[in-house]
Formats: C-alpha cells, sequence, structure tokens
C-alpha cells in the first residue's frame, strides 16, 4: 500500500466513524478524508437483511471477541463481539433504536461542564440522523422529537413495512401492565420509563446502519484495513499505521487523525500507541507517551433471561411459518416492546449509600433514570446456549441491567496488534448491581405468572430446576443469572469524557487526536448503544 497523505484520518467505520465521516466530508468538502476500516467495504445480504445476520455465519465480519472469565459469575465467559465490517456493530446488531432519557444527558453536561451534551443540545443531532415513520398507535402528526430527513429510516414494529403481528403480543402487553408499567407512546422523547412499542433501524425487512450515511467524493475509504499505530511528532498526532493483507503501510495527517474503533478496539489502539496507564505498558514494552486511564471504566449492559413454554402450538419464532400473511419474521427482531424501569425499594437506596461514592449515589437517584430494561422476545433465544429450546412455542424475556454500578477494563494480551484485548466488563462485581438485577427479574417473573401469560396461554418457566421455580429468592434468582447471563453488546467508557478526552473529545495532552465513539461515555446510558 502506498503512503498517503490526508487531512483527517478516522480510524474506524463503524457507527461513530461513518456518521464523522459523512458530516465531516459535507461540512469541509475541500478537505481530503481517510476513513479506514479494518473490516470489509461489503457484507451482503447478511448485513442489508434485518435478520440476514441471525441466519447465516458472520464470524468473518465480526471481531468474535470473548470475556475474560468473570468473577461475578462464577467464572463463565460472556461473548463481547463487535462488527468488524463497514457500518461497524450496526451491521450486525439488533436494530434496536433507543436515545436514553433527558435527565441523563443533563447529568451527562453538568458532571463535564459542558451543556453541549445536555438533551436539549443533543436532540438536534438525534433527529438529524433518522427519518422517522411512527407506529401505528402514535400521533402521525410530526414531532418536535423526530428526524424526518435522516439516512437511518426508524420504524417501529407496526409502521416498519412488513405485517409482524406477532401473536403474543396482547399477553406481552399484559405483563407489563400487570407488573405496573405504563405505556409509553414514545420512549424516545426524553421520558424513557413505562413501556413502549419497540423502535427498530430498519425498514421493509431491510437493516438501516450506519454505512448507508453517505460519504463525500473527498472520502477515501481504505477496507479491510486495519489501524496498528498511531503516530506522533511530540503530542501532535500526524499518522497511522497500518495493515492490509499482511503488508504494513502508513497514512499521514496533516489535520487531525480521529479513532473510533469502538470501546474495546479504540482503547487497544491508543494503549499500544503508548497512551495509558504506566504499569499496563511497562508490562509490554511500550514507551508511553502520556499516562491516561485509557481501558479503565469499562462498563456493559447485562442481562438475565428467564424462558417461558406456553401450551398452545404456532405462536413463536420456530414453531410457525417464518413468513405467513400476517406475520413475517425475517422484517425484525421478533420482539413487540421494550419497557425500562426504575426501582425504588428502600434496601436498594440503604445499600447504594453503604457502597458506593456520593457522585455514584446522585447518578443513581437522578430522577427519569431507568435502572432497567426488560423485553420479551417471541421464542426460545438463547446467546449462551446453556438453555436447550422446549418442543412448540415459548418466549425468552431478557431482564437488563442498564444503569450498571460495576467497572471493568480492557487491557492488552500482549503487544501484538493482532491479538485480541484482554475483555473485562466485570458483571456483578459490584453488590448493588446484583439487587438491580434480582429485583427487575422478580417484578417480572411476578408479573408473568399474574398475567395472560398463566391464566390463557399456560406459560411454565423451563431452563431451570423444577425447584426453583416458585423461589424467588436471591439464592435461586442468582442461580437463574449464572446460568443464563450474557450481555446486550453496549461496551462504553473507556476512553471516558473528563478523564481521557476533553468535551471536544480531545485526547487531554495531546493536539490532533480525538476518540468520538462509545468510549467516550462517562457512565453508562439507560439505552441501547
Ligand atoms: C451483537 C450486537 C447487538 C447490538 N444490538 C444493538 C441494538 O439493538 N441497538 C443499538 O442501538 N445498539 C446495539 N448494539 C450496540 C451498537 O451497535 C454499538 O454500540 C455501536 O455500534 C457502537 O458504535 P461505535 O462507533 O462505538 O463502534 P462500532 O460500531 O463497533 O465500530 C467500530 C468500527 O471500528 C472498526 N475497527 C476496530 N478496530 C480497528 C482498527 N484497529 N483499525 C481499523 N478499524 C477498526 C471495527 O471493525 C468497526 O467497524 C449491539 C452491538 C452488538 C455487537
Amino acid at each position: 500500500m502506498e503512503d498517503t497523505t490526508f487531512d483527517y484520518i478516522i480510524v474506524g467505520g463503524g457507527v461513530a466513524g461513518c456518521v464523522l465521516a459523512s458530516r465531516l466530508s459535507a461540512s469541509l468538502p475541500e478537505n481530503s478524508i481517510l476513513l479506514i476500516e479494518a473490516g470489509p467495504e461489503n457484507a451482503d445480504d447478511r448485513v442489508a437483511l434485518s435478520m440476514g445476520v441471525f441466519l447465516s455465519d458472520t464470524d468473518d465480519i465480526q471481531w468474535n471477541h470473548d470475556s475474560i472469565p468473570q468473577k461475578g459469575l462464577d467464572g463463565n465467559v460472556v461473548s463481547k463481539t463487535q462488527g468488524k465490517v463497514l457500518g461497524g456493530s450496526s451491521a450486525i446488531n439488533y436494530q434496536a433504536w433507543t436515545r436514553g432519557s433527558a435527565s441523563e444527558f443533563d447529568r451527562w453536561a453538568e458532571e463535564v461542564g459542558d451543556k453541549r451534551w445536555s438533551w436539549n443540545e443533543m436532540l438536534p443531532y438525534f433527529k438529524r440522523s433518522e427519518t422517522f415513520v411512527p407506529g401505528k398507535d402514535m400521533s402521525q402528526e410530526k414531532s418536535e422529537a423526530h428526524g424526518y430527513s435522516g439516512p437511518i429510516k426508524v420504524t417501529h414494529v407496526s409502521s416498519s413495512g412488513r405485517n409482524r403481528n406477532y401473536p403474543l403480543k396482547a399477553m406481552i402487553a399484559d405483563i407489563h401492565e400487570t407488573a405496573g408499567q405504563k405505556r409509553n407512546d414514545d420512549m424516545n422523547s426524553g421520558d424513557t420509563l413505562g413501556y413502549s412499542e419497540f423502535a427498530n433501524a430498519t425498514l421493509n425487512g431491510q437493516r438501516q446502519w450506519a454505512a448507508l450515511c453517505p460519504r463525500g467524493k473527498n472520502v477515501t475509504l481504505w477496507s479491510s484495513t486495519q489501524a496498528i499505530k498511531l503516530l506522533f511528532a511530540g503530542t501532535q498526532a500526524v499518522g497511522v499505521d497500518v495493515l492490509h493483507d499482511g503488508s504494513a503501510g502508513t497514512a499521514t495527517a496533516g489535520k487531525e487523525v480521529i479513532v473510533s474503533s469502538g470501546a474495546q478496539n479504540t482503547s487497544k489502539l491508543l494503549l499500544l500507541s503508548g497512551i495509558g496507564p504506566k504499569a499496563e505498558l511497562q508490562k509490554h514494552q511500550i514507551r508511553q507517551l502520556a499516562d491516561l486511564p485509557v481501558g479503565d471504566n469499562f462498563s456493559d449492559h447485562p442481562y438475565m433471561a428467564t424462558f417461558w413454554k406456553v401450551r398452545e402450538r404456532g405462536l413463536s419464532l420456530g414453531d410457525m411459518e417464518m413468513v405467513t400473511p400476517d406475520c413475517d419474521w425475517t422484517a425484525g427482531s421478533g420482539c413487540d416492546f421494550f419497557a425500562f424501569h426504575r426501582h425504588e425499594e428502600e434496601h436498594l437506596k440503604k445499600l447504594t449509600k453503604e457502597t458506593l461514592g456520593a457522585k455514584e449515589v446522585e447518578r443513581f437517584e437522578l430522577a427519569g433514570r431507568p435502572h432497567t430494561e426488560s423485553f420479551v422476545m417471541h421464542g426460545h433465544i438463547d446467546f449462551t446456549g446453556l438453555v436447550e429450546a422446549p418442543e412448540g412455542s415459548s418466549f425468552s424475556f431478557l431482564n437488563i441491567l442498564v444503569a450498571p454500578e460495576s467497572r471493568g477494563s480492557i487491557r492488552l494480551a500482549s503487544s501484538s496488534p493482532t491479538d485480541p484485548p484482554l475483555v473485562d466488563p466485570a458483571l456483578f462485581t459490584n453488590p448493588v448491581d446484583s439487587q438491580l438485577m434480582y429485583e427487575c427479574a422478580r417484578m417480572n417473573i411476578t408479573a408473568i405468572k399474574a398475567s395472560s401469560a398463566v391464566s390463557k396461554y399456560g406459560a411454565v418457566e423451563y431452563g431451570i430446576a423444577e425447584a426453583d421455580r416458585d423461589d424467588l429468592s436471591d439464592e435461586a434468582l442468582r442461580r437463574r443469572l449464572v446460568k443464563t447471563c450474557a450481555t446486550v453488546f453496549h461496551g462504553s467508557g473507556t476512553c471516558a469524557m473528563g478523564t481521557v478526552v476533553d468535551t471536544e473529545c480531545r485526547v487531554l495532552g495531546f493536539r490532533g487526536l480525538r476518540v468520538i465513539d462509545a468510549s467516550i461515555f462517562p457512565f453508562p446510558i439507560g439505552a441501547h448503544y
């Protein structure tokens, strides 16, 4: 590969990188921009079709990282994969489209001392990204909360262009109502609490992903090219060393290098380049350029599933035709609603005060901030592979922790850029997280049992010991947790704003170097990202 010079180099063509390449090329048409992506440019129908990745082998377009053994899960390992293709993880994800609550962004802005990160200041950017097609239950009037001309078409299940009349929809709504959730017509308006129709980045069975953001002619794409080291002249970032088909090369940046390789690989690249904790760099004989907490503060949203078999046949994925006039399972995730919850139990408040710092307690108590989320997938969806699918129809109930207090890290396995990093989300190492998860699961299992799931459909929990079925003690819930826990792949925080980057995403102590992906979140947000 020839050495080449550009004004801007963007490292990582995922959500952040594709959006930035699109916007930068439009606003700076005279500047040259290089977008470097480790994966291929095109990944055919596996990506383009909404459910393509779930129906085919996609290992070649994923990083396939696993966590290190998780102490909080008795040593189990969880998948920490990310997309490795233009569009990044948005090319392989579940297409849920959520923003988080206004109070979380306002808190973010307050913590970093810059109101540009507040909900009101972020809203124009959320709107600019989408073309929103409201669900049938929503007002069809244009809303101030939504955009109608962005590159990503966002629909609700009922407005996604295909018939997705999942047979158990009314039953799921009944479970959420029985759990005391209020109906929230628009969860993306800043108020996430309650249950709402599932918003998806899909239309007519076609995935809507970041690679669809238009790029100007001034963008050069180097696909299947991995950045292996950032280059500096003093504290000025001046380029990137890369590997392409086993050959080494260099790209030079006249103005800036902008890293958007995802919450795991961005840290890895910075560490390989000498930006990070001293002890970590010394371990791998890497010369330190700056002592910043790169790779610290890693968090993810873990879930715990419960599985339920229903009496009748022909009601869920795998137990009926994939495409019927009424229901097209290929058109999007088999899921009708998501619900976000707060937990106000006194024992939780007491525990937070006993175990968390003052800042963390304030975040926990932030009005409007969800602590947990739940949603139901119509069918047997088990990402751990430890629960056997039953005969007949079933549903899987995911309880998700969206305000985790546990923090892990990204570290290097070696100084070789081709080795995967050591990924440690440190799940359930903070006692508040376990208690939140148990409260969420307890609420939902109790609601399932009191709802039409049991009275009308005869739902019975499976995948657990018979003796545990009626046992909602912490111990019995923990057995479910250890067996079913994985994450929903929402890693963030490893180059946090305030400690690694400033409020313009500039890496502290350097010129011409920014990090712009999910690494910069100061704390986890109650949303999918
Ligand atoms: C299986 C899965 C399901 C998910 N489900 C949802 C969902 O339903 N809804 C939702 O909102 N979010 C979901 N997410 C999360 C969401 O997709 C990510 O948060 C989002 O894509 C993060 O954007 P990013 O730009 O930080 O990183 P990514 O989108 O992961 O992009 C990083 C890019 O950088 C490239 N890269 C990495 N290292 C290098 C390097 N050294 N050189 C060159 N290129 C490099 C990668 O190949 C990748 O293309 C899911 C994620 C996964 C993995």
